[in-house]
């Protein structure tokens, strides 16, 4: 038997029946029916939206002429938030690619990368590629970071607010600024905070280690009150258990009584520290109210590249030099590079995971899909028993955090911009390749072809 793949009317009215949604994505309270949280369901669609959700066929009484698509309990989720990217670095392997596949070496090549091609038609072009991959795929919200350093910082976010409005029918972008936290304490800093402002966006960058991190908090929370700019951070991506930028910027949201947003990403080393250094900084991002996004993919990627990372637990002395790292090809990575999503999770903070890099320095792969983030996720860092519990991750989740409370769940009232796939359960949702989902925005399928990679040929010759 073959499960045959459904076709969804061009009706403005239709129920989708038998359909397997997770409850934890559901805005009403109702029993799941399987162990991992899977209810049988009918949803009415009707103008786009969601009208009524049954449970299964117990509508069946009023199906006059509706029609109607069973769809065999395929599981049904609603679109992807994917809420730290980063579109402008995106798609440049072939032109810049990092052999070593070390941290250190991506912020090089990216930085020469940027200097040597980043004109606003070459980040517009990369931009859009990853959207209409993303949007093909079933993502609905993102919010990208944006290299905003110098004379990149203007090209970039104007490039930015041009795809936001192009794309603002079917993608709700954001952008965040990113520079190392020290760019906040010159007039550039002011001026980019400025411009973040100009352009709706948030307020972000990178919290290296250093020994000025407390004075940098300081002044980008000062930005940020002054301006009423929500903030998202870069912050302890790295293997050294010392860094520990999350607790103090966690102390300084608490100091501040913060009230917007935080959201901080990565926060690797939280997974190698101390269980005392673990439980200070969870206590301190609880009282916070901070948000935590993941890169699992990036994560396992970058982290752990070298020996040092958990060898001897100490940073490389200088992150210039390529020179004194050893000889990769002697060395296996034994850690994941994933925060603490479990123990993040058990404090009652919001934990998300996120796309991060595609085809770039810091990442060599990925193609914009959060069902794969999702998948990859669950995978690296055990985010089962049960599965159904775990989707929230790259769907409500992230949409709180972005602050888009009608996103990434399924009610009655909210827009029919759900995704269909033919597995039924979550062993066969993260068995096969669901290439073959079907994406409806507003009640209707989209295009679900793909960008071709040829696309972007001429942006790679040298
Ligand atoms: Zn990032």
């Amino acid at each position: 038997m073959t499960h045959s793949r459904p076709t969804v009317p061009s009706a403005d009215r239709y129920w989708l029946t038998n359909a397997h949604v997770p409850v934890s994505l559901l805005t009403e309270a109702i029993a799941p029916q399987t162990p991992d949280g899977l209810a049988l369901l009918d949803l009415e669609i009707h103008n786009g939206c969601i009208r009524q959700i049954a449970a299964g066929s117990s509508h069946a009484a009023d199906s006059d002429a509706i029609p109607q698509v069973d769809l065999q309990r395929g599981i049904v989720f609603p679109c992807f938030v994917d809420m730290h990217t980063h579109l402008d670095k995106g798609h440049v392997w072939e032109r810049s690619p990092n052999p070593s596949g070390s941290f250190e070496a991506a912020l090089e090549i990216v930085n020469a990368d940027a200097d040597a091609n980043w004109s606003a038609d070459d980040v517009y072009r990369r931009m859009e590629f990853g959207l209409k991959c993303s949007y093909a795929h079933g993502t609905k919200a993102i919010r990208t970071h944006l290299d905003s350093a110098g004379k990149q910082g203007a090209i970039s976010f104007e490039v930015f607010r041009t795809l936001r409005e192009e794309w603002r029918d079917r993608i709700t972008l954001q952008a965040v600024s990113l520079v190392p936290l020290e760019y906040f304490l010159t007039p550039e800093g002011e001026k980019l905070a400025d411009l973040v402002v100009e352009s709706g966006g948030v307020l972000g960058g990178v919290a290296f280690a250093n020994p000025d991190l407390d004075r940098q908090i300081e002044r980008v929370f000062e930005l940020a009150i002054e301006r009423n700019l929500l903030l998202d951070f870069h912050t302890d991506e790295s293997g050294d258990p010392a860094d520990i930028a999350l607790r103090r910027l966690a102390q300084a949201a608490t100091q501040h009584q913060f009230s917007g947003q935080i959201v901080c990403g990565h926060c690797c080393s939280l997974a190698i520290q101390t269980q005392a250094d673990v439980e200070a900084t969870i206590s301190a991002v609880q009282k916070a109210n901070l948000g935590v996004v993941s890169l699992p993919m990036c994560n396992l990627y970058l982290q752990d590249r070298n020996q040092y990372a958990t060898a001897d637990l100490q940073r490389p002395d200088s992150g210039k030099s390529l020179a004194h790292l050893p000889d990769r090809a002697a060395y296996t990575p034994r850690w994941r590079g994933v925060t603490l999503l479990h123990e993040l999770a058990q404090a009652d903070i919001p934990v998300a995971i996120a796309s991060d890099n595609c085809r770039d320095p810091f990442y060599a792969f990925g193609d914009h899909d959060a069902l794969e983030v999702l998948v990859q996720g669950v995978r690296i860092a055990h985010l089962d028993a049960p599965y159904g519990h775990w989707c929230h991750v790259v769907t409500r989740t992230p949409a709180d955090l972005l602050g888009l409370p009608d996103t990434g769940r399924i009610g009655v009232g909210l827009p029919a911009d759900l995704v269909l796939f033919s597995a039924r359960y979550f062993s066969e949702l993260y068995a096969r390749s669901q290439h073959d989902r079907i994406v409806l925005r507003q009640g209707q399928p989209i295009d679900t072809t793909l960008p071709s990679y040829a696309d972007l040929d001429d942006l790679m010759q040298k």
